[in-house]
């Protein structure tokens, strides 16, 4: 049986959209994929609300997050950690021998402006790197205001993971100054995995053609040069791009602002519900992701034997994530998710939880 996935990526597609990866191939020198790839790039620029030029990667997203190191330092990175997945910028740095430091943060907790501020200022920085929504721990940083902060520190890149939230909350690109903002489409844009969208700004293309080593499948300029012609260096994800063209049309069919709602209501729902069972939120309500739940199991429940019983009712929740596992347990709100069926999962929740052993007096 099919689970339903209400796991923070990937999430569940619909089946109107799984069928548009059967589509018969065609050249990717053609100018049918031409037209294809130009006729997407557009609405990816009204859903992240620019006019920087948008890329489409043949990988998961930890390839451009890569890509953004190699591509736009000379001198040290600064990689924001507060979670497993900003953690990965890091290590990524380390991997690359480009210099960096850690700016540790408890997970948990969010990232504020004024802790890159107060590490900005000695000047050794010319990149940044800042996970939007850390899918680990369920909490989203505030870009807004952080926004603020690097628009003192021009010179410093402004690299965004939004992998998790991207297509679920507005992220207004342009306004807020991103140099990239990142997400693979197997999270809130709800598609099947393979492919990640970038927007990268003209500074960021500017930094690289003074980077000597950006790699051979993550250069930025090379794919610029290729982007321009509606076309990739390499063969795309041709399957995925159909897939993705279809479901860019629903989403802009479904309204940006009205998906931005419905993605808070739905927070707003598990949060509650979570709450309301005796499970505490794991990051202070006010930096709560948008698109994930992340509960502490103050009951100690078997997480495990929640999720097998959902999975008998054709369900799938997330357990904690590392260190985490059966501390936390996670419900993915993302993507085509509508209410009725939140509800459903959070139904059938109720239900399993009045059967299972808890270390709570009754
Ligand atoms: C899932 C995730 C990633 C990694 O994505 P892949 O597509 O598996 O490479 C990176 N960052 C965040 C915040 C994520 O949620």
């Amino acid at each position: 049986m099919h689970k339903k996935l209400f796991i923070p990526g990937p999430s569940e597609v619909r089946p109107s959209i799984l069928a548009k990866l059967a589509t018969p191939q065609i050249g990717h020198r053609s100018k049918d994929y031409s037209d294809l790839h130009g006729r997407i790039l557009p609405k990816l620029q009204q859903v992240l609300y620019t006019k920087n030029d948008v890329f489409l990667w043949a990988s998961s997203s930890t390839l451009v997050m890569e890509a953004c190191v190699r591509n736009l330092s000379n001198k040290k990175v600064l990689s924001c950690v507060n979670g497993a997945f900003s953690k990965r910028w890091a290590q990524m740095c380390t991997a690359n021998g480009i210099p960096n430091e850690v700016l540790q943060v408890e997970w948990g907790k969010p990232i504020l402006p004024e802790m890159i501020d107060a590490k900005l200022q000695s000047g050794e920085f010319d990149c940044l790197t800042v996970v939007m929504n850390e899918t680990s721990t369920g909490v989203e940083s505030p870009i807004d205001e952080i926004a603020e902060v690097m628009k003192k520190y021009p010179d410093v890149m402004f690299c965004v993971d939004a992998v998790s939230c991207m297509a679920g909350v507005k992220i207004p690109t342009d306004e807020w100054g991103l140099d990239v903002v990142l997400a693979g489409v197997q999270k809130a844009f709800a598609l099947p995995a393979g492919l990640t969208v970038s927007a990268i700004s003209n500074r960021a293309f500017e930094r690289a053609a003074t980077v000597k080593y950006r790699g051979y499948y993550t250069d930025f300029l090379d794919m610029k040069k290729y982007n321009d012609k509606n076309q990739t260096p390499a063969t795309p994800a041709i399957p995925q791009i159909f897939a993705m063209d279809a479901q860019l049309d629903d989403i802009l069919a479904e309204g940006l602002d009205n998906r931005w709602e419905r993605h808070k209501r739905l927070a707003e729902m598990t949060r509650n519900f979570v709450e309301s069972h005796g499970f505490p939120l794991f990051p202070e309500r006010k930096y709560c992701s948008k698109t994930l739940t992340c509960a502490v199991n103050a009951k100690g429940i078997v997480v495990a034997d929640l999720n097998k019983e959902l999975g008998k009712r054709g369900f799938q929740i997330s357990n904690g994530y590392g260190d985490l596992k059966e501390k936390t347990f996670r419900i993915a709100h993302m993507g085509d998710v509508t209410d009725a069926e939140m509800k459903e999962l959070l139904d059938h929740i109720d239900d399993i939880l009045k059967t299972l052993p808890t270390n709570v007096q009754a």
